[in-house]
Order: C-alpha cells, then structure tokens, then sequence
C-alpha cells in the first residue's frame, strides 16, 4: 500500500499517517522528521536546513529526494508505505513517480485533508503549547511569521499536486476539519473500499 496524504500544515497529516501505519503496518514517511533530524546534527548542511525550516521555506529538491529513496529502500517499507509532508513540489511528485515506474509499482491513493485556512493557525499554536508541555520541545517554524511563509508555499507549490493527482485518477478527499476519529474511519474506507 502506499499513500500520500496532501494538506496544508496543520491538517492533520502526521496523526492519521500513525493510525494508518498501524492498520496496515506500514512506514510512515515523514519528511518533516527527517529534514528535523538532519537539522539537529552539529554539520554546515544541518545549520541550513535548520535555518531554511524555522524560515519556513522548501528544503531543496536533491536533498529530500536522497533522504526519501535512501528510507523506502529499508526493509520496514517492504509493505509500503504513507508519505507524510511529501511531494511537496511538483517536480518531487513527478521525480517520485517515475522512480516508482521504474520498478514497475505506483501510487494507490493521494487523500487530501481539506482543512480552512482560518483554523490553521489555531490548530498549530495549540500543538505549539502541548508540545512545550510534553516536552519543553518547541518547533522552531511553530509561529505566526514561519506558518504565513509555509501557507504560502502551500498553495504555490503543493496545492498543484492536488490537480495532478486528479489526472491519474488516484486522487481522494476527505474533510480534516471533522473529529480526528471521523477523518481516519473514513480514510480507512476510503482505502479499503477503493482499490
Ligand atoms: P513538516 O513537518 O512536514 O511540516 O515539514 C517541516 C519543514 O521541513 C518544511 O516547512 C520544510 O522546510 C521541510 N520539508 C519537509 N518536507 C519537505 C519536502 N517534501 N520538500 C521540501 N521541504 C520539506
């Protein structure tokens, strides 16, 4: 099974990607955890993807298209796998499907969370403070400023996916704004039922 799960940040992506990989015990992907962890390491390039997250901006191509070949090729992603925060630009969607053709798999589902903007911000500045809580961890791109430049580069360079993966039919969309129960039930139906 593998998946991709489009919305802005906020949607709600990172806690329905986890309910599906235990349903399906499958690899959660999540570009975000691993730009994160590269960010942490004391090295140049972890200083500037560090920098270019909490600006809120687009880790470059090359780089995110390394860390995801490198991960699906473990052993855990023999049974696929649900992308999480990827693609994000066009041309990952584009690089990463012909990566798949070449091994003569391809995408079964791209689930949109349709989310309004307006709560958005809400929604991350309560992961903000519960996060801080937990952990006294804080996301450095978990701000006002961060989340507008994020926003932004949703809708210029991500929305479009959305239209692409409508033309290969792959395409499904969910509300994310209905309780966190109600979006994985019908994930799971949509997965289940469609294919
Ligand atoms: P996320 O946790 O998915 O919201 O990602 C946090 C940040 O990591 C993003 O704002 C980007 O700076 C970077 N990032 C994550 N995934 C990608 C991606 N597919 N392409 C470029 N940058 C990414």
């Amino acid at each position: 099974m593998k998946i991709v799960l489009l919305g802005p940040p906020g949607a709600g992506k990172g806690t329905q990607a986890k309910r599906l990989v235990s349903a399906y015990n499958i690899l959660h992907l999540s570009t975000g955890d691993m730009m994160r962890a590269a960010a942490a390491a004391e090295t140049p390039l972890g200083h500037e993807i560090k920098k270019t997250m909490a600006d809120g901006k687009l880790v470059p191509d090359p780089l995110i298209m390394a860390a995801v070949l490198e991960r699906i090729s473990q052993a855990d992603a023999k049974h696929g796998f649900v992308l999480d925060g990827f693609p994000r630009t066009m041309s990952q969607a584009v690089m990463f499907d012909d990566l798949l053709e070449l091994e003569s798999a391809e995408l079964d589902h791209a689930i949109q969370l349709r989310v309004d903007e307006e709560i958005l911000l809400d929604r991350i500045m309560i992961r903000a403070r519960e996060m801080q809580e937990a952990s006294g961890d804080v996301r450095l791109d978990d701000n006002h400023e961060a989340l507008k430049v994020r926003l932004r580069t949703y809708n210029e360079q991500t929305a479009p996916l959305i239209e692409y993966y409508q033309s290969r039919a792959i395409l499904r969309s969910i509300n994310g704004l209905l309780p966190a129960d109600s979006v994985t039930a019908e994930l799971l139906t949509l997965i289940g039922c469609s294919r």
